[in-house]
């Protein structure tokens, strides 16, 4: 069921939280932008949560060793109903697929692919400071999901990995949400098949909720099988979901991991669309 009084969601509020990450230049772990970012997301989410827990660790990169840190923002942490939002909130070193061959040694901007799931999540953030809802929210922003090249699994999504195996003392989510590439001005959601495999309780919630509220960005396709920050907590049994636009803008054309992943091919309807549903899907959990 959706309620009436459910907070509005602003698309807008969250395209701003899009550029301002952007505006810290690329984010991949190490470089300025990503210390600096770190810095601003740490801030504003201890203005709107009761708590934050930094959670950092380091990783052997490649020639590096990496300084990575997960943020944790706990909304009413004294509730045991509990919801885990998530996003990774670093971006890639490098645009292997940039048509120019000479920039694929790059660090991209990675306004959909990183900073579009924090925008959205920032953005719910701010509603549930105003609007508490009656379950307790944490929203982990995780590091180190892009760091990995092409195929070497083991340098992906590092930060989702080392929460999962780092949990707080008893934590047991209802479920768990992962947004990932939700910026994309011609977004459209299929349902993830890791998803529909692990969760698919979830997907129906998700999807079941876009449908009532006729936010058609949310699709009945089957959607690929994605590798992303939802299966480590899979593994360990929070029932985690990811919504994401693997097809950025369309299947001929790709920004994704280029030099094109910016604000301009990015849009606030398209976090509205995302952050309305979840919003409905939050507000209406039973205590
Ligand atoms: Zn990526």
């Amino acid at each position: 069921m959706v309620y009436k009084e459910i907070p509005r969601f602003d698309g807008k509020a969250a395209f701003a939280f899009l550029e301002r990450q952007t505006r810290f230049g690329p984010r991949n772990p190490n470089s300025t932008g990503h210390e600096n970012c770190l810095q601003y997301l740490n801030e504003y989410l201890r203005q709107q949560a009761a708590d934050v827990e930094l959670q950092p660790f380091t990783r052997t990169g490649y020639g590096e060793t990496l300084s990575l840190t997960n943020i944790i923002a706990h909304f009413q942490p004294e509730k045991s109903a509990r919801v885990l939002l998530l996003a990774h909130w670093d971006t890639r070193p490098r645009a292997e697929h940039d048509p120019d061959k000479s920039k694929r040694d790059q660090p991209i901007l990675g306004a959909n692919d990183g900073a579009s799931g924090v925008a959205v999540l920032l953005e719910l953030a701010t509603l549930f400071r105003e609007f508490p809802p009656s379950v307790g929210v944490d929203i982990l922003l995780v590091d180190g999901e892009d760091y990995g090249k092409e195929g070497d699994r083991d340098l992906y999504l590092l930060g989702s990995r080392y929460f999962a195996t780092h949990l707080p003392p008893n934590y047991s989510p209802r479920f768990g949400v992962l947004l990932d590439m939700v910026g994309d001005t011609f977004l459209e959601l299929p349902k993830e098949q890791n998803s529909v495999q692990f969760a698919p309780d979830i997907v129906d919630l998700v999807w079941g909720t876009a449908k009532t509220l006729d936010i058609r960005q949310f699709t009945n396709d089957e959607g690929e099988e994605v590798m992303d920050d939802h299966l480590p907590l899979n593994e360990v049994g929070i029932k985690t979901i990811d919504i994401i636009d693997f097809n950025y803008p369309d299947q001929t054309n790709r920004y994704w991991h280029t030099l094109e992943d910016t604000p301009e091919h990015c849009s606030a309807s398209s976090l509205e669309a995302v952050g309305v549903v979840l919003a409905n899907v939050l507000y209406t959990q039973q205590p």
